[in-house]
């Protein structure tokens, strides 16, 4: 029977695929996650490790949503959305680099997004009426959320972002794709955005005379996709190697993911919760008080959270029960298993810079500042752990160009060299509404 989705805030509030994807969020402010989360069959593990990473994807999804989506339509959708590689990249002896970021945005974020955006057209295909993607940016995943919509039949993607609070590139990337996405850039602050986002929802009639829905980063079907790289990086280890992955985290959603591969079943050894400034994971796993607080400000600013949203979900992976029909754990348990299953280590942006450096003079191999965060833990659980079976696999989020100017201060020289899709983009033309901050206007246009 095809899988449903309950809120972590209530288990008995079930929903079938296409609500818990099309609302993004359950009406209790709890977070979707799939009901049952089986082991992979025998007959997937016999031929796991020569399948690409689309294959794998397909086969992965089909046993997650089991009998949702006819298999026919569900493996064009995967391999459309997963279109392109996830290598593994050796660093050294027992350490090796997941570059996550050669897809069109050049960031791990292009999985969910591209998975997500063809989901949802595959969803509302049936309905005979557009379906209208409306999203609030501070910067890079407006970009990955645009590009993933682009082109996709039945969609139309209005992107509101703040006039002069994002980077140039990042603007280049909301505002130069036309067709199906559409800029509005709004004289405000990002709270306008969002708080205009908000009242567009909060208009019952035109949300559903709209068919209004969010490309949030808490929807459900963003976490799925993520879990397949865990998949295609331990695929790729010598066999007898188990993995230890090391993740750089904000949000959390790239962690949860492979834990959720976990529960399918890849024997994983260890994960790292690695984190700049903002440390609220690291502190609770090391002390059991969750306390959440305003972020502050790193270089590795994709994850400077002080609120992670898929802290819910690791909670509720950590408190199902082995056996469906037990009960569930209790909140000391999970957070014991969870402490021994995830190490958290925080670094700042000054050793983070010098990371940055020393992987650049050791091996010539630029890494983000994101990842760089990632190289520290790994370097510090090296000497406590002599287990030669184990392969520290760092997560790489996001290609060095998209932080140029922090690159070139610690090398002393550009990243060369930048990739075409990225390079393209200064020559492209900005086009791009403007916007009043006033809900007001916003829902007038919306009107026409
Ligand atoms: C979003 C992002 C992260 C954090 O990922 P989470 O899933 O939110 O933990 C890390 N690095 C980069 C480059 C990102 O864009």
């Amino acid at each position: 029977m095809a899988t449903a989705f309950y809120s972590t805030n209530n288990r008995q509030h079930v929903q079938p695929l296409k609500e818990a994807v099309l609302r993004s969020l359950p009406a209790d402010r709890g977070l979707y996650m799939p009901e049952s989360i089986r082991p992979l069959p025998d007959s997937f593990w016999e031929t796991w490790r020569d399948l690409s990473l689309g294959e794998l994807g397909f086969q992965v999804t089909k046993h997650l949503l089991d009998g949702a989506i006819p298999d026919e339509e569900l493996k064009p959708l995967v391999l459309e959305a997963i279109n392109f590689p996830a290598p593994l990249h050796p660093l050294k002896d027992g350490l090796s680099v997941l570059e996550l970021f050669h897809g069109p945005t050049l960031a791990f974020k292009d999985f969910g997004a591209r998975f997500m955006a063809r989901l949802m057209g595959h969803l509302t295909k049936d309905d005979g009426r557009e379906l209208t993607v409306l999203v609030a940016t501070s910067g890079d995943t407006g970009g990955a959320v645009a590009s993933a919509f682009h082109k996709v039949p039945g969609t139309r993607v209005i992107i509101l972002y703040p006039q002069g609070g994002v980077s140039a590139l990042q603007e280049k990337q909301l505002t130069t794709l036309g067709d199906n996405i559409t800029a509005l850039e709004v004289t405000g602050t990002f709270d306008d955005c969002q708080r205009l986002v908000k009242a567009a929802f909060a208009d019952r009639e035109l949300s559903e005379r709209l068919n209004l829905t969010s490309a949030n980063s808490i929807n459900i079907s963003r976490l799925i996709p993520q879990s397949f790289y865990y998949f295609e990086a331990a695929r790729q280890l010598p066999e007898g190697q188990l993995p230890t992955f090391v993740v750089p985290s904000g949000n959390f959603g790239n962690l949860t993911a492979g834990l959720l591969a976990q529960r399918l079943g890849l024997p994983i050894a260890q994960f790292v919760a690695a984190t700049n400034a903002n440390d609220v994971v690291p502190r609770y796993l090391l002390n059991g008080q969750y306390e959440p607080r305003p972020s502050v400000a790193t270089i590795s600013n994709a994850m400077d959270v002080g609120a992670p949203s898929n802290f819910a979900r690791m909670v509720d992976l950590f408190a199902r029960p082995a056996q469906p029909e037990a009960p569930t754990l209790t909140e000391a348990d999970a957070l014991e298993d969870m402490s021994a299953q995830i190490q958290g280590l925080a670094y700042t942006d000054q050793v983070t810079r010098s990371a940055i450096r020393e992987v650049w003079d050791k091996h010539r191999y630029a890494l983000c500042p994101h990842t760089a965060v990632a190289y520290l833990a790994a370097k510090d659980r090296e000497g406590n752990n002599p287990n030669k079976q184990e392969h520290q696999i760092l997560l790489a989020t996001a290609h060095p160009s998209k932080f140029l100017p922090t690159m070139e201060e610690e090398l002393g020289q550009g990243i060369t060299p930048v990739p075409e899709r990225l390079a393209c983009l200064a020559e492209r033309e900005k086009v791009a509404e403007s916007m009043k901050p006033s809900e007001e206007d916003f829902l007038a246009w919306l009107q026409k």
